[in-house]
């Protein structure tokens, strides 16, 4: 559902990006994972299309992304975006949040954006919040929001951006555990995490990045046994 080729990606003359080769079929987990600077989040940016890449080729779900796309929109609302900083409008309530999208991308009306809504507000067992504010709500509780509403858009894919890094330790499991019951209905899905716990569970494929390069790619379990290169070793040293 996701090919990425040859992509390269530089913010002046650095280069973020070099060389990038990945493809992720329907229903597959993919963990990323690597240092700081590694070029993680501009790798989700990239196939979200908030950033543009410089060579190379992406394809999701059977679109190239290129300069002059007609509509990026036509293929940016398949695909479900979840961030370290939740990104709710902070002037409109939590249902009124996940229904602003269907509404205004899908079409949908607002008895069927509301109705949706409420189903998904349920799945992350926040629907008894639904009409307060994203400032009245816990961290946690506002993460679940932010995936409630990438949901609503009934996306092909989920990409995640350290859900969970942002949040107090007592409330990330909340957060995962949502996101294991996800990866559980067979979401296609590739999750920048640093939680290991997350990734031995569900990952299908564990991508480790380093300067710009996917470095390592491995089934969880190889990856945190053995995994092949010293750079993903000294990685897992200082995380774990
Ligand atoms: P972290 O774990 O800290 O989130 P990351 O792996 O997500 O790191 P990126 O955010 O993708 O790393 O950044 C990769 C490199 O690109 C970093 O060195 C960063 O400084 C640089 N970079 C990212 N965005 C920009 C930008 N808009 N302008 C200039 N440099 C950028
Ligand atoms: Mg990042």
């Amino acid at each position: 559902i996701v090919a990425v080729e040859g992509v390269m990606k530089r913010f002046g003359r650095f280069t973020a990006l070099n060389d990038i080769n990945l493809s992720v079929r329907a229903g597959e987990k993919i963990v990323l994972c690597g240092p700081s600077g590694s070029g993680k989040s501009t790798l989700i940016r990239c196939i979200n299309h908030i950033e543009k890449h410089d060579a190379g080729r992406i394809v999701v779900d059977g679109v190239e992304l290129t300069d002059r796309m007609g509509d990026i929109n036509n293929v940016r609302r398949e695909v479900g975006m979840v961030f370290q900083s939740f990104n709710l409008f902070p002037h409109l309530s939590i249902v009124e949040n996940c229904m602003l999208a269907p509404m205004k991308v899908r079409g949908l009306s607002r008895a069927e954006a509301h109705e949706r809504a409420l189903g998904f507000l349920r799945k992350v067992r926040i629907h008894d919040q639904a009409n307060k504010y994203p400032g009245q709500l816990s961290g946690g509780q506002q993460q679940r929001v932010a995936i409630a509403r990438a949901l609503c858009m009934q996306p092909k894919i989920m990409l995640f951006d350290e859900p969970t890094s942002a949040l107090d330790p007592e409330m990330v499991k909340e957060v995962l555990d949502i996101m294991v019951e996800l990866a559980r209905d067979g979401m296609t899905m590739v999750c920048v995490t640093h939680e290991m716990g997350f990734a031995r569970e569900v990952a299908d494929r564990v991508v480790f990045m380093d300067r710009g390069a996917i470095v390592e790619e491995a089934d969880p379990e190889t990856f945190f046994r053995a995994p092949s290169t010293e750079r993903a070793r000294d990685f897992l040293g200082q995380i774990i």
